[in-house]
Parts: structure tokens; sequence; C-alpha cells
């Protein structure tokens, strides 16, 4: 398990961003490779991208996901949105081919007007074609959803039906704990981990898993609601995340904070991630 947070690429890329992911004590981070709220992407900076790599491999800050924008709908019938939203999901795949960043992770959308079977296909096919058309390299990550409205990727069994369909081995899934908390999933304490872990593992396949967003969430259970806070400190609590944390199969995952940010609460959720998950918490930079 390697442990990091979000970190943003604002100001002096990627200088910064790894200045920040080492002053938090990051071993992996996940980034946005634009505005996270827009279309808009800037052409691929060969130089920033390659001092990044270089940066990475020189502090060891390893995997890296790219978290594509919140605007991206590949379940939509709509057809000007969803072709802007391969668009860039297959842009941020390059981006990553050609920086050599291990991850891609998307949103899939909601589905509108549409039937559950009509949406189910049609994300299907957009992932398949996507990641068909992706250069070597990156995996594209699925995201669970906190289920809200007609939002796709809620439950296990949907995004296992998605994996299913597409059927490629560079698809994966990365599971966000508030997005599941907020879909229903009870992961308050070991019996609600055991029961959630039963679903992905049938459903999923723990091969498959490759990050965790350790968020946790202050919206009642099955709120489907998606409002981040520090972990331990929510509902899912000091117990569902020990119980989470220490699962073998979660052994090799990167996991990620998306929580209120600073330094220090960076620094502070990554120190009670670590110790909730009993393992040696490293020396943190400044
Ligand atoms: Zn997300
Ligand atoms: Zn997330």
């Amino acid at each position: 398990m390697r442990f990091g947070v979000h970190v943003g690429i604002g100001g002096n890329f990627p200088k910064k961003t790894i200045e920040q992911a080492r002053e938090a004590g990051c071993q992996c981070i996940q980034i946005f490779a634009g505005n996270p709220r827009g279309w808009r992407r800037t052409p691929y900076d060969v130089r920033a991208w390659q001092e990044f790599k270089e940066l990475r491999a020189q502090h060891g800050i390893f995997p890296v996901l790219i978290h594509s924008s919140y605007l991206v709908n590949l379940t939509t019938a709509n057809r000007t949105l969803h072709k802007n939203s391969t668009l860039l999901v297959a842009h941020d795949l390059e981006v990553a081919a050609r920086g050599g960043i291990e991850y891609v992770n998307t949103h899939l959308g909601s589905y509108g007007g549409q039937t559950r079977a009509q949406g189910l296909a049609r994300v299907s096919k957009t992932i398949a074609t996507l990641i068909g058309a992706a250069k070597p390299g990156p995996m594209l990550l699925l995201e669970n959803s906190a289920g809200a409205g007609n939002l796709c990727g809620g439950t296990m069994e949907e995004l296992g039906e998605i994996l299913r369909r597409v059927d490629d081995a560079r698809v994966g899934v990365c599971l966000d704990t508030a997005h599941a908390w907020a879909s229903g999933y009870d992961i308050q304490d070991q019996k609600g981990v055991d029961g959630f872990m039963d679903d992905v593992g049938t459903h999923i396949g723990f091969k498959r898993v490759r990050a965790l967003h350790l968020n946790d969430t202050k919206v009642a259970l099955g709120a489907k609601r998606d409002l981040h806070w520090h972990v331990a400190q929510g509902r899912i609590g000091t117990k569902g995340f020990r119980a989470l944390l220490h699962r073998p199969e979660f052994a090799d995952v990167a996991v990620i904070c998306e929580t209120p940010k600073s330094i220090e609460e960076d620094r502070m959720n990554l120190r009670t991630a670590r110790r909730l998950a009993g393992v040696r918490q490293p020396r943190t930079k400044g």
C-alpha cells in the first residue's frame, strides 16, 4: 500500500507539485491534467512532463493518477456532451502515455433520460473504444459514484457489468470510500467492510482495483451526496477505515486522500491513514 493525496498543478508545474507532494509525505499522488471544471486542454508540454517524470523518479513518487475533468459524462445520450467527454478522456490517456503516468481515473457520468440498459451499453462501448485507441502504458480506472440522481457506477454490480462488457485488462477500478458510503455501503465497521469487500470481490475482482480514494464524509449512509471529509473524522470513522486498510486485498493499491486541503491537513490525513493501516510513518520534509 502506498499513500498520497491529490496535489494541484497550478503555479510552477512540476516543481511545486512535487514539492507539495514531498511536504505532505506522499509516496503516490493524483493530479489533474488541466482545469477539472473545464473542457479546454492545453497542448502537451514535452519539457514539463519530462521534468515531472524525472522528479518523480528522483523522489520515488509512484504511481500517479490523472483525474479526468468533473464534467466528463461517458454515459450520456447527449451527443455534444458525449463527444467532448470522450475527447477529454482520450486527451488525458494521451498525456499519461507520453508522460509515463500509470493511471487515468474517470467518473462515468449519468444516464439522463436513457434506460439503464441503453446507458450501460453506451458507457461500455465508449470505454472499450477509448482504451482500444489509447497508446500503450496507462490503465483507465473507473471510479464508483455516490449514486445521486441518475449517476452511473454507484454499485459494484454496475461497475462489474461494465468491466465484463469492456473486457480489457487495461480497464480497472478506483474505489472512493465516501462515494461508497453515500451510495449505501455501510463500511463503518468490520462487518460492513467485510460485506462491501465480498461485493467488490464478487462483481469486480481485486486484480482490477488499483486505487482507493480514502475520504470520510459527514453525510448519512445512502444519502447520495458527494461530500468529502477528513479521514476517520466522519461517519465512516476509525473502525471503518482501520478495517478497510487492513484488508490484504488492498496491499498493492494506491491510497489517495481527496480531503479538504492544506499542507497540515494533508499531513494529518496521511498520518491517520498510515496509523490505521499499521504502517510506518515516513519522515516528511520541512
Ligand atoms: Zn473523482
Ligand atoms: Zn474520488
